[in-house]
């Protein structure tokens, strides 16, 4: 048996920073990462042979929990038929009628492989259908890693964003402007000034890579609005919210909230693929119909619309839509979520949560962010020290306070409690 911290010098060797997705490597919040050996139902195994109750779920896929029977009887069904064929499936078409019918707002539906691609597609959809070449996303969304999304904010609002990453070169962004979420102003300043030339507005209704922030009624009407009223297409980033905060996703809540409210262009990924690679973004028929071949906008993937992968889809999106799954899930989420809050009142321990669906967050603060800056005004060192204490009782929680959590079907009562007793301990 390999320990842990063999795996990670080993693996450090071949592979940068032993990870190949950089949150993995446990960089904020120091320690080795623990290298999962497998898993089964809420619980993750390492290859030490410690079991720890997942909070993780591979980043938000895992809605069932792991290992779910008629997922796998699915997957394996699939296999023996052939791995990928590079041509059409009646699969294919039954998951695009299965996302339609739960998602009304798009009449058409692309498969792709991941949510980086299924944004940058979106952007280039947009771009293409409005001829326009600018957009605007806000600091502390995160769309995948395309040239033009890893931004931050510039100096003005009349002066757009910086790359985030080397290898971006500022042209690559220079069309890119980075706002404040939930900052009604500058919106309309930005649109005042830029309103012409905007393509789209990119946006995650829940903001889940700021570890969990809600778009705010009041800002998500105002955005609504500015793009119509400006001929700029609204782009829903429901990559994390998709099929996990509702069956109809977090524009389901918002059209609830929002007469009318719709998107322009949504985009989908985790829990869409059930754990497999696969992602998608739709909009009306119109709009997807820009798309090569019917359109002049190029998207294309060797392995999009894979036939295992598309199975394990399928076979998730049925069981989510079984009666009562989603009051389960949010009623066991948001137990969670008061729990930590009360435990954390009972150490004299400031701590705010709040969770939708399967999705949650928790902050050392005093109350709920709105916006970037006041989630990374919470208390690292405590998350760090939190993060770690609950690592050694048996719970994996994301290795960074500025992502989201999940629960999935398979949490029980038990589990929670158990969450719970081990956060009580880790608080003291
Ligand atoms: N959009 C959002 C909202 C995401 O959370 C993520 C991934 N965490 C992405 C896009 C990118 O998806 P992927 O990692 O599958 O490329």
């Amino acid at each position: 048996m390999s320990t842990n911290a063999a795996l990670f010098e080993r693996a450090q060797r071949v592979i940068p920073g032993g990870v190949n997705s950089p949150v993995r490597a446990f960089r904020a919040v120091g320690g080795t990462p623990r290298f999962i050996q497998r898993a089964e139902g809420a619980y993750v195994y390492d290859a030490e042979g410690r079991r720890y109750i997942d909070y993780i779920g591979s980043w938000g896929p895992m809605i069932l929990g792991h290992g779910h029977p008629a997922v796998l009887e699915a997957v394996h069904k699939a296999a023996d038929e052939g791995l990928s064929f590079g041509a059409p499936t009646e699969r294919e078409i039954e998951l695009a009628e299965e996302i339609l019918k739960l998602v009304p707002s798009m009449g058409q539906v692309r498969l792709v492989s991941s949510g980086t691609e299924a944004a940058m597609s979106a952007i280039r959809l947009a771009r293409g259908v409005t001829g326009r070449p600018k957009l605007i996303k806000f600091e502390g969304c995160y769309h995948g890693h395309a040239d033009a999304l890893l931004v931050k904010a510039g100096s003005g609002l009349a002066t757009f964003g910086n790359p985030t990453s080397a290898g971006v070169p500022p042209e690559v962004v220079q069309h890119t402007l980075v706002l404040e979420y939930n900052n009604v102003e500058q919106l309309e300043q930005a649109f005042a000034l830029h309103g012409a030339e905007l393509a789209c507005v990119i946006v995650e209704p829940i903001a889940g890579n700021m570890n969990f922030v809600r778009a705010s009624v009041p800002f998500m009407t105002r955005l609504r609005e500015l793009c119509t009223r400006h001929g700029a297409l609204l782009v829903l980033d429901e990559v994390m919210t998709g099929f996990r905060v509702g069956l109809h996703g977090a524009q389901g809540l918002y059209a609830q909230l929002i007469p009318g409210f719709r998107p322009d262009i949504s985009v989908f990924g985790k829990v869409i693929g059930g754990g497999m690679p696969l992602a998608a973004f739709g909009g009306p028929r119109e709009v997807m119909q820009h798309l090569a071949p019917t359109g002049p906008v190029y998207q294309a993937g060797t392995l999009s619309g894979n036939p295992v992968a598309t199975a394990c889809g399928l076979a998730t999106l049925k069981e989510i839509q079984r009666p009562g799954f989603f009051e389960a899930l949010a009623q066991r989420t948001r137990t969670l979520v008061d729990g930590l809050a009360q435990v954390a009142r009972e150490a004299g321990v400031p701590l705010v949560a709040d969770s939708e669906g399967g999705m949650f967050g928790f902050f050392f603060l005093e109350q709920l962010p709105q916006n970037y800056q006041q989630v990374m005004a919470s208390d690292k060192e405590r998350f760090n020290r939190f993060f770690h204490g609950m690592l050694e009782r048996g719970v994996y929680l994301a290795p960074a306070l500025y992502e989201a959590g999940f629960v999935s079907a398979a949490h029980g009562a038990a589990d929670i409690d158990a969450t719970l007793a081990a956060a009580r301990e880790a608080l003291r």
